[in-house]
């Protein structure tokens, strides 16, 4: 019996059903002896006998409570301040405990891969059940590992709150692991926490000039590697704040493209009358706003004052700032539409002379058009060779300029991945977008210096350039950059310059920080399934035990 139902350190007396869910096992010491805690001398006068009741490991489905009978004993020692003292199960249960060991650990596990809340429902399936409470309690008591000291490691910034509270992960590049999490991301934390380890060689790490300054605090001889991902990712971030100013220029430049197919629609139905004067009320007084952002800006005010007084969003007053004319929303090119499918049919019936859409409707539905009669009437309204006779006169004058405008063109952000990619690599309508924007003298400088940087900063893994070439490419990129008469590239050209020996480090090793990237977003998992609710002694429990 005791082989099926192993207790540590005792022998099981007979097991008794508790109710249809659970089970009894009842239990004593093997031993007919016992060492005073104190004195440590043994004993076998028993004193007297009592029974803990702690709960243990489930069998069976069945929750499994211990009935364990325990003896009190005299100490015969005439030195000893004790008299008597209960014998003590060490390897199945602590002093006073509720529950055994095995069952702590097993909850604890649980509990760290899922969160006090969700393995407080799992484990009440699973016939061991404890609070969420509890369960916390029972995470924080689990002793931390002790990793091998790291010699490369890899540092990044984690949003606690996105916006207000950073933190920083390191993480051992070498074996992969992470190793800490620190409340901050300021320079003197990383530059204490360095010091813990002074065997460190290299540092991986995005550009922030904290991170930099710690390293160079905490770790004076330690290699500091510009992370490649990083480089590219603000590459891309220059170019999208160069496009937020530049962007209402480059829509006015011409399409180069070939027409598009006759029957693919260009831009989305006009709207109606009603529609459109909401729009035009919200475009002036965002025009408004814009006025009084550039005329705060020229006298000379911050723009976190401005974000503060007028209580427009920091990235609009940003955009605002820096745009040399009011950013108008483009029009919205049309999505994919149920009409698509019958164009044809549409077209060969108006060719034929039917210009009533209730008629043509009634012919889709029957196609097994699912839209509505409305959808056909705004189709109709821009192809009409003549008036419908049930047409209010109001709604007959054509939208204005709407043959005029140019098509729209894609956001600052979207536009800044396609002119950053390779030619070869774009699809024909984003080729068409870059060949019309490159038309602009400052855009094709622009875009020419970022590819080139991309070029060499991918070079390094296995495209473009050779390795003993990258360092010059890389200083002549530089000198280029600082000299090309575009202010935001001058200014990336600059910090990148002041942060040169890093970054050629970066192109030359093979270290980058992306592991921590990864943890990061096992990190950001982990906080929400905690509600983002946990104090940060327990996420940082759970982010290195669950490792
Ligand atoms: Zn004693």
């Amino acid at each position: 019996m005791t082989q099926f139902f192993p207790v540590p350190g005792c022998r099981l007396v007979r097991i008794v059903r508790g109710g249809p869910t659970a089970i009894t096992l009842v239990a004593e010491a093997r031993r007919d002896h016992a060492r005073c805690p104190t004195c440590r001398a043994v004993s076998t006068s028993v004193h007297s006998r009592y029974r803990r009741r702690p709960a243990d490991l489930p069998a069976s489905g069945k929750a499994v409570r211990l009935h364990l009978e325990v003896r009190r004993f005299y100490c015969r020692n005439p030195a000893c301040p004790r008299k008597t003292f209960a014998e003590r199960f060490p390897t199945l249960l602590a002093r006073h405990a509720q529950r055994t060991r095995r069952l702590a650990e097993a909850q604890a596990r649980t509990g760290l891969a899922l969160g006090g809340q969700p393995a407080a429902r799992l484990l009440a399936h699973l016939a061991m059940p404890s609070s969420a409470t509890t369960l916390l309690r029972t995470i924080r008591g689990v002793p931390m590992p002790k990793p091998p000291r790291p010699c490369v490691v890899g540092v990044d910034d984690w949003a606690l709150r996105k916006g207000r509270t950073y933190g920083t992960v390191v993480v051992d590049l070498e074996r992969r692991r992470p190793l800490d999490l620190l409340p901050d991301r300021s320079a003197e934390t990383w530059a204490a926490w360095l010091r813990s380890e002074p065997q460190i060689g290299l540092v991986a790490r995005d550009r922030s000039t904290e991170y930099a300054r710690g390293t160079t605090l905490g770790a004076p001889a330690a290699v500091q590697v510009a992370d490649r991902w990083h480089l590219l990712l603000n590459t891309r971030q220059m170019i999208e704040r160069w496009l937020a100013r530049i962007h209402p220029r480059l829509k006015l430049l011409p399409p180069i493209t070939a027409p598009a197919l006759s029957t693919r629609r260009t831009r989305a139905y006009p709207r109606a009358p009603a529609e459109a004067l909401a729009r035009d009320a919200a475009v002036s007084r965002w025009e408004e706003l814009y006025d009084d952002v550039r005329r705060r800006r020229a006298a000379g005010q911050s723009l976190r004052r401005i974000n503060r007084e007028i209580g427009l969003a920091r990235a609009t007053v940003r955009k605002y700032a820096f745009a040399e004319c009011f950013p108008r929303h483009g029009r919205r090119g049309p999505g994919r539409s149920i009409l698509d499918p019958h164009l044809d049919h549409l077209h060969a019936r108006q060719a034929a002379g039917c210009e009533n859409a209730m008629q043509l409707w009634h012919a889709l539905r029957s196609r097994g058009f699912p839209g509505t009669v409305k959808q056909i009437r705004r189709w109709l309204s821009e192809r009409r060779t003549r008036p419908a006779r049930t047409t209010i006169r109001r709604l007959q004058t054509p939208a204005p300029t709407a043959q005029a405008a140019p098509p729209p063109l894609p956001s600052p952000k979207q536009l800044s991945w396609h002119l950053l990619r390779e030619p070869d690599d774009l699809d024909a309508e984003a080729a068409a977008v870059v060949a019309r924007v490159l038309q602009d003298d400052e855009a094709a400088k622009v875009v020419d210096l970022g590819r080139r940087f991309c070029r060499i900063v991918r070079s390094r893994c296995g495209g473009g350039l050779a390795m003993p070439s990258i360092a010059p490419a890389f200083d002549a990129w530089l000198s280029d950059a600082r000299a090309c008469g575009v202010r935001v590239v001058e200014s990336f050209a600059i910090t990148l310059a002041q942060d040169a020996a890093a970054g050629r480090a970066g192109l030359r090793l093979p270290w980058s920080s992306g592991q921590a990237e990864g943890q990061v977003n096992r990190l950001k998992l982990l906080k929400r399934t905690m509600y983002g609710r946990a104090k940060l002694d327990l996420l940082r429990r759970r982010f290195l035990l669950a490792a």
